[in-house]
């Protein structure tokens, strides 16, 4: 869905923009918001990078430490119901995400590219997009590898990342959304806002990609109430162009007048 997929994009657009003007989050915000068309390109062409990274790591993956699972493994867990199968893999593929995504924030040369992501500054459907390949690549690799070594059936791995691509959008959208007390379950977009918020209290929090319940039992979640973020980003000095952003994480850290390189939380 992320490659290439003119009319996948179009079609998102079409369900996310009039949500989003009808129950924004933050009302001011313009739907050709601050960095809107170069968060475009990103949606445009950064899944092909990604793809093949992903591909890459799951073939390396399932034919070396692959071979050494015992095949009843993988017919015993593919045999189960899909929609069983799907509950596992958003359970075990978030687990991987969790901690992948906090190492980024915590190894200062992995914050480098990470921090790409958290400069978006007016959040949207469409600046879920943004994110540095390199990020995204190690992130899902680490989160899909154990899913596809313990041999999940094609059908709920493909159900999975149409769930998962849909519930990151919704999580970036400038939404207004109350789940309740689902929110200490599942994540919200409050949830994932707070995330981005450039606000002291909430550095290094919210790690998880779709289960919010995996910050609560690390100690590491944030939901003060029906609050919201007042300001997104970061103080890193990120350049402002996809090329730019690419080339940043490598370039020697004195070129620009930058901040810490690291939240220290
Ligand atoms: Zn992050």
């Amino acid at each position: 869905m992320d490659v290439l997929d003119f009319k996948a994009l179009l079609i998102t657009a079409l369900i996310f923009v009039p949500i989003e003007r009808l129950f924004a989050l933050h009302p001011a915000q313009k739907i050709l918001r601050k960095a809107f068309f170069n968060d475009l390109i990103y949606a445009v062409f950064n899944g092909v990078p990604i793809a093949i990274g992903i591909i890459a790591a799951v073939a390396l993956s399932t034919s070396t430490v692959g071979r050494l699972v015992p095949d009843y493994i993988g017919s015993t867990v593919s045999s189960q119901p899909v929609w069983l199968q799907v509950i596992e893999i958003i359970l075990i593929a978030d687990i991987g995400f969790y901690l992948a995504h906090r190492a980024f924030h915590a190894v200062p040369f992995l914050w480098r590219f990470h921090a790409v992501h958290h400069s978006i500054e007016e959040l949207d459907w469409l600046a879920a997009h943004r994110i540095h390949p390199i990020d995204q690549i190690l992130t899902k690799s680490t989160s899909l590898v154990p899913v596809y070594l313990l041999g999940f059936s094609s059908p709920a791995i493909g159900l999975f990342a149409l769930i998962f691509h849909a519930h990151a959008l919704l999580q970036h959208a400038n939404i207004k959304l109350n789940i309740g007390p689902l929110r200490w379950l599942i994540a919200s977009p409050q949830f994932h806002h707070w995330h981005h918020a450039n606000e002291r209290e909430a550095y290094d929090k919210n790690f998880a990609g779709q289960l919010s319940f995996i910050d609560a039992l690390f100690g590491t979640i944030y939901l003060p109430g029906k609050a919201v973020p007042e300001r997104y980003g970061v103080d890193d000095a990120i350049p402002p162009t996809y090329v730019e952003q690419l080339a940043y994480p490598l370039m020697p850290k004195g070129q620009s007048n930058e901040a810490p390189a690291t939240r220290d939380a």
